[in-house]
């Protein structure tokens, strides 16, 4: 049979797409090259733990049509993503609040803290033209250079100066005591893992999985009217105006037999000269119990290292500078020209979008598509 639909790549933007046009009445066939749904999302459960696979995911947004629609397909839990920064054996509270500035400083009032960060800003004049400036300008040199610098070149790969100031912009400064990394009206971990949120949104839907598109694509392309391509955007057309720039990360995991090994989910060592960007504890996600809420006497971590994408890694994260903007640009102007796809999501629109976006871009596009 042809369907109305083929879908490439069961993460969130092909699950949201998939959903809704099967409530509207379209026939859909997924297709993933992983042997398991929900992309970079995907979670694995290993002695009662929900381990993210493909890294932390903490889902937040403000945007309340998006928190309504995911909430349909699963019960999400108070976690609030609090991370530790690590400095050389110094702890400092994440994102950047009163907690931090009074361990760096020894300040203790909101009126001090501003001082100092006016003082140490007062080296940037004009408009910030890059990440270390916007850091600096943000919270200061010592923040910048304890908190900032080594993580930041750690997770790129390269230089603040070169990296664009947007990136910073995601991290929250606060002259409060909050400790909460995000600022979102919704947040949680879905209980029971994404991947079972996932399997909810495709339930009823056909999924083939360990199937390569490009790789079969004329074939593939029988099946469907439509294409919504959610792979690599320059994967697609064959690399050919040349390589898009993406981070890729390595996970070393390993399951300890003790109960609790950092006592946080989220620890970032954030000196450059600790090979890893972050340490994981998957335990914490759900406050350290298992699925009857009982205690967990294992635990599972994983250490992130971070690399520069070569063909065969799986990427990550798109690197949005100048040069990758533009041939990202030059890749679009061909997407144009292929009437019968659609491309979305973090890789086919080379964005750095958090989950919620996804999920909005996602819903948008279904908007235009399905209810013309
Ligand atoms: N960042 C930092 N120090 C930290 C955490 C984050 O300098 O301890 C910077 C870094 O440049 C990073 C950016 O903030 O790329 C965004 O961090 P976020 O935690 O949002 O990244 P993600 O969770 O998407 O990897």
């Amino acid at each position: 049979m042809k369907y109305d639909y083929l879908v490439v790549g069961s993460g969130l933007y092909g699950a949201v797409f998939a959903q809704q046009a099967k409530a509207l009445g379209k026939s859909v066939l997924v297709i993933d090259k992983r042997p398991n749904i929900a992309g970079n999302v995907y979670t694995e459960n290993v002695e009662g733990i929900n381990v993210h696979k493909y890294g932390a995911h903490i889902f937040h947004t403000n945007i309340k049509e998006v928190w309504d629609y995911i909430t349909k397909f699963a019960v999400f839990n108070r976690f609030t993503n609090s991370p530790v920064a690590n400095y050389k054996g110094e702890l400092y509270s994440l994102p950047f609040n009163m907690y931090t500035f009074n361990k760096m400083w020894g300040v203790v009032t909101p009126e001090e803290a501003l001082e100092k960060i006016e003082e140490q800003r007062a080296e940037i004049k004009g408009e910030p033209e890059n990440l270390e400036e916007q850091a600096i300008s943000l919270v200061g040199r010592d923040i910048y250079e304890k908190l900032i610098k080594g993580y930041t070149e750690k997770q790129w790969g390269r230089d603040c100066r070169e990296l664009p100031s947007f990136i910073i912009k995601r991290l929250p400064v606060r002259l409060t005591f909050d400790n909460n990394y995000f600022n979102a009206l919704y947040q949680g971990i879905p209980v029971g893992g994404y991947t079972k949120m996932v399997e909810n949104m495709l339930s009823g839907i056909e999924v083939r999985l360990s199937v390569d598109y490009l790789e079969n694509k004329e074939e593939l392309d029988r099946l469907a009217d439509k294409v919504i391509y959610t792979g690599a955007i320059d994967a697609y057309f064959g690399y050919k105006l040349g390589n898009l720039e993406y981070r890729s990360v390595r996970f070393e995991n390993e399951l300890l037999d003790k109960p609790n090994f950092q006592g946080n989910a989220a620890v970032n060592y954030t000196d450059r000269e600790t090979p890893w960007t972050r340490i994981i504890e998957h335990k914490w996600f759900e406050f350290g119990k298992d699925e009857n809420g009982n205690d967990l006497s294992k635990t599972v971590i994983s250490r992130e290292y971070s690399s520069e994408w070569k063909p065969g890694d799986e990427p990550y994260y798109p690197v949005n500078d100048e040069r990758n903007s533009k041939l990202y640009e030059q890749y679009r102007n061909l997407a144009k020209n292929e009437k019968n796809v659609i491309f979305g999501g973090r890789l086919g629109e080379y964005k750095y979008y958090d989950m919620d976006a996804v999920i909005k871009s996602a819903l948008d596009m279904c908007e235009k598509e399905l209810k013309k």
